[in-house]
């Protein structure tokens, strides 16, 4: 049966984002370094984090006021009281074999609950519940898991502070998972608390259900852009399932990124039995008004007032505020190149428009790429002082975001300086003419034969002729040949 014949059956999809808190100097409840991305394994560990007996947690107040303020951010209701519990299971990833983790469930209370995420155009997703909990480590191979003949585990990681946030099933489709993802991202980064650059510092777990099937998870998505990918898999299996008639089990998936497609990881019944309960070493957190109207007043600005702000103080439109604010470091390259250059809409476009698409088809984000705000105003002014024609200032951009090079000596070494010569044009002009004579005809009836020959002008001089003045030349030369 051809996929597209049947009528699309709705999705539900939930996220469950975990977030490392990477401005914290130290892990969630030891003194070990957080900064491990560096360093060689296990020179990050310490007695507490690996678990040895005698050893006593302390909790890092600074990741307490770091949730508290993404819970303010994600428009969340903060727990007044909450307490962390021992996730139990055996595997390497965590030397203690438990994991200190928040349950809402059996007594327990996660540090915020119900809260929500506005879309671009208004969609809301709703919040669950945000809670804390440890990083465990990381299990290497060497080669790929079936080939390694053993594993190797880098404990740098375990006990790094982490903020879960989960999501409602509100979501209706693998791209509009990647757009809360981006938007949430960007909500972290403008706190100051997290940031997505690093990586691994954000990953996902995604659950999808079709419109009368059943909740299938899927794990071991390792970074945003994955995402949709993944979810765009499982969606398309899930559904060819149910055009057979046959059922979709409950079971966990693993999203197996080299293939690009999901493998039944365990087929479950129920939850699995973590044996969760109150972490004995750990008293509870008591959260009191005066603290989250105390970090609700230092919170910095969030991408959402950035978006308004950003309209209304240099006048760009709501769409290309929407894509600035989506992501800190664009709105921050905005910024920072508008506060040297007069006309902010154009600015923008350029950003919105030009540069991300360069960025997009590279696969790098901008901090990549060697592009600075100096080059970029740079580029624009020799636009808008005529040197070079706007096609010619797409190439140069490209060209400054690999090289680094100043926009002003690419156009002088590769002779791109818009020839404006009126003598120079004429001359090409007129051979034009002599080369095209069916189409000089064709020119003096027809409006759109007369852009043909200024294309072939453009073409002599390799996209460099002012094209305004190109347009000049030719009109002016059939009006001749028709007064004749
Ligand atoms: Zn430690």
């Amino acid at each position: 049966m051809h996929v597209e014949t049947v009528p699309e059956l709705k999705v539900k999809i939930g996220l469950e984002v975990h977030c490392q808190l990477t401005n914290l100097k130290s892990k969630l409840f030891c003194s070990c370094s957080a900064d491990y991305r560096d360093s060689e394994p296990n020179t990050h560990i310490c007695p507490v984090c690996m678990g040895m007996p005698g050893t006593l947690p302390v909790l890092n107040r600074k990741a307490v006021e770091d949730a508290i303020m993404i819970a303010l951010a994600l428009n969340m209701q903060v727990s007044s009281r909450t307490l962390f519990y021992r996730k139990n299971y055996f595997y390497p990833d965590m030397p203690k074999n438990f994991q200190i983790s928040q349950y809402d469930r059996a007594g327990g209370v996660p540090i915020a609950k119900n809260g929500y995420v506005t879309l671009d155009g208004g969609r809301k997703v709703r919040i669950s519940r945000l809670q804390l909990e440890e990083d465990p480590g990381k299990l290497v191979y060497e080669g790929t898991i079936e080939t390694s003949k053993a594993t190797l585990v880098d404990y740098n990681r375990a006990g790094v502070a982490l903020a879960e946030i989960v999501t409602e099933p509100d979501i209706t489709s693998p791209r509009e998972a990647r757009i809360f993802l981006q938007k949430l991202r960007s909500i972290l980064e403008h706190l100051g608390v997290s940031s997505g650059e690093l990586e691994g510092s954000m990953r996902c777990d995604a659950n999808i259900s079709i419109e009368g099937g059943t909740r299938v998870e899927v794990k071991n998505i390792s970074s945003f852009k994955e995402v949709e990918r993944a979810l765009n898999f499982e969606m398309t299996r899930q559904r060819s399932l149910l055009r057979k008639g046959l059922c979709v089990g409950r079971e966990t998936r693993h999203w197996d990124e080299l293939r690009r497609v999901t493998v039944t990881l365990r087929v479950k019944e129920e939850e699995e039995d973590y044996r969760y309960f109150p972490e004995p070493d750990l008293v509870p957190i008591l959260i009191s008004n005066e603290d989250v109207e105390r970090i609700r007043a230092s919170m910095p600005e969030l991408p959402d007032s950035r978006k308004r702000r950003l309209m209304e103080q240099y006048g760009i439109s709501m769409q290309n505020a929407e894509v600035l604010t989506d992501n800190k470091a664009l709105a921050e390259f905005f910024e920072a190149c508008a506060a040297d250059y007069s006309r902010p809409d154009l600015l923008s476009n350029w950003i919105v428009g030009d540069l991300l698409s360069y960025l997009y088809d590279m696969g790098l984000e901008l901090r990549q790429t060697k592009l600075t705000p100096q080059h970029m105003v740079g580029m624009l002014r020799l636009i808008d002082d005529g040197t070079i024609s706007g096609k010619i200032g797409k190439e140069v951009l490209k060209e400054i975001m690999v090289t680094g090079e100043a926009p002003e000596s690419i156009v002088k070494a590769r002779g791109l300086i818009r020839i404006s010569d009126r003598e120079y044009l004429e001359r090409l002009t007129d051979k034009v003419f002599e080369e095209n004579p069916k189409a000089v005809k064709d020119a003096l009836k027809d409006e759109k034969a007369v852009r043909f020959l200024v294309g072939q002008l453009m073409k002599l001089t390799e996209g460099k002729a002012d094209p305004q003045l190109a347009n000049i030349l030719v009109t002016k030369r059939l009006k001749a040949l028709a007064g004749k």
